[in-house]
């Protein structure tokens, strides 16, 4: 029996086969996948080793049964103003949860609901707005077989979306790499161009006067050294103003293309999860939210200013740093035991099918939601799978690559800022998020090396946070800082 479903790491979205022999599963790339024509990077390939249970699996909601728990929550949720309640969900979650979140959001009066994608990603959906009037991808990875030069900055392709990488590579095209340190994309690229942090603008500005770039099919490719800098929204705009200008949109091979870090997190910008009042960051660094509800996510080791809150509530599969903060655990589904859909970076609408019962009295994201908001007596939420969910979403989940789009020059504001005092951080090809799901791969801990200029920052600062809480910090503290 074989089973098809998609990787849950980043937003490439890799087709998967599960084959099962027995009790035997084997875990192939699935050829006949549009994305990925059966390749599999190393974390793609060692999912298997991430799944089933162990001593970190969440098995059991943390008051006992799903009906104290749930109990505790709505009353929690009702005896707090609803100014002072957000819900912090992630790019981990499928379109089906990220519906339900929002529905409930919206029908219980939550204004603060957030997803973690929107640190990384928001840039690029204004960026998008102000040229092209929508946030439309107008490109897609076929594009890559088709540009004569691919122009990557600020994204260390080759670790962080290593399959997309892989067609880079296949094809013919000269590859630029624009970075503040020689990265692995760097080191296999045609030409590396190292920046100081801040002048990445300058180097976007004079492309049109750079050989490989005039008179070039050009393929440009940015991610969260882009999306997360200072100034990101002007930074995307002027690489497509330098698009608009050459004539290198709307065309095959041309154009602008974000790699999105989550399977999901498309989705989650589609969706439009983007709060009403606060936004994530200010979930934490406010003292207006009281009662937090983080689901798929773990803030206490990937935000800089985590906090604590008057109640944390925390859904996720397995222990991390943040459920051993939370008051309340709600054991959710893993990847293999959950079925729905997430959108990849090139706006592909892909399938996760579970190909496992769920472990414990673990549930999915979008069933939980539904249990609080029917115990908080709200209508509506009686949905017995995520095919139902899907029904009802009433998406059209054809896809077409290569859309038109409006070429408006957007006015950049802030040309030449100098930043002073910057931070940068790096990503390594074998672990993900937090390592929640990475870090249960005996291949992917071996072959993890902590690159010598590695300074895990945040763990330190968070040091004084918590040092009067009783958190075993060990295990997480050796961990090194990386956020996928
Ligand atoms: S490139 Fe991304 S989606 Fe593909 S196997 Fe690797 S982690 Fe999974």
């Amino acid at each position: 029996m074989s089973f098809k479903t998609t990787c849950p790491y980043c937003g490439v979205g890799c087709g998967i086969e599960i084959t099962r022999t027995g009790s035997v599963l084997k875990l192939t790339g699935d050829k006949e996948s549009p994305v990925n024509q059966g390749m599999l990077c190393i974390k793609g390939q060692t999912l298997l080793e991430t799944v089933g249970t162990d001593d970190d699996r969440l098995l059991n909601p943390s008051l006992g049964s799903w009906e104290k728990t749930i109990q505790a929550i709505a009353q929690i949720f009702s005896t707090t103003p609803k100014h002072q309640i957000a819900l912090y969900i992630s790019g981990q979650m499928l379109m089906e949860d990220f519906y339900v979140a929002k529905k409930f959001a919206n029908a219980y009066g939550i204004d603060n609901l957030e997803s973690n994608s929107r640190l990384c990603m928001y840039s690029t959906v204004e960026a998008h707005k102000r040229a092209y009037g929508a946030d439309i991808v107008p490109v897609s990875f076929d594009d890559i077989y088709q540009a004569q030069t691919i122009f990557i900055i600020g994204s260390n392709t080759a670790d962080c979306h290593p399959i997309v990488f892989n067609h880079i590579k296949k094809s013919k095209a000269f590859v630029v790499c624009v970075d503040v340190y020689e990265s692995t994309t760097a080191q296999k690229s045609d030409l590396f161009i190292q920046v100081e942090p801040g002048k990445d603008m300058d180097i976007i500005n004079n492309l049109p006067n750079q050989p490989w770039f005039k008179d070039k099919k050009v393929l440009s490719i940015y991610s969260q050294g882009i999306t997360q800098s200072t100034d990101a929204t002007d930074k995307v705009n002027a690489l497509i103003n330098v698009h608009i200008v050459t004539g290198n949109i709307n065309k095959p091979g041309c154009g602008v293309l974000s790699l999105t870090g989550q399977c999901n997190a498309m989705g989650g910008r589609e969706i439009g999860i983007k709060t009403s009042d606060l936004t994530a960051t200010e979930f934490f660094s406010s003292n207006q939210i009281k009662t937090l509800w983080v689901m798929a996510t773990n803030p206490a080791h990937s935000m800089i200013n985590y906090r604590q809150f008057n109640t944390l509530i925390v859904s996720d599969f397995t222990k991390t740093l943040t459920t051993k903060d939370a008051d309340i655990v709600l054991p959710a589904c893993s990847w293999s035991e959950k079925t729905g859909h997430i959108k990849n970076s090139e706006r592909r609408y892909l399938q996760q099918n579970a190909f496992l019962p769920p472990a414990g009295k673990s549930k999915p994201d979008w069933k939980i939601i539904c249990l609080v908001a029917k115990e908080l007596g709200l209508d509506g939420f009686d949905y017995q799978s995520a095919d139902d969910i899907w029904k009802q979403m009433n998406i059209d989940d054809s896809w077409q690559p290569n859309i038109q789009v409006r070429e408006e020059l957007v006015e950049i504001k802030t040309p030449h800022r100098v930043e002073h005092n910057s931070v940068n951080n790096i990503r390594l090809l074998t672990q993900w998020h937090s390592m929640s799901r990475t870090g249960k791969s005996e291949t992917l801990n071996k072959m993890t090396q902590r690159p010598d200029k590695v300074v895990s920052i945040h763990h330190i600062s968070n040091t004084n946070f918590f040092k009067n809480k009783k958190v075993e910090l060990d295990k997480y503290s050796k961990q090194p800082c990386f956020k996928g």
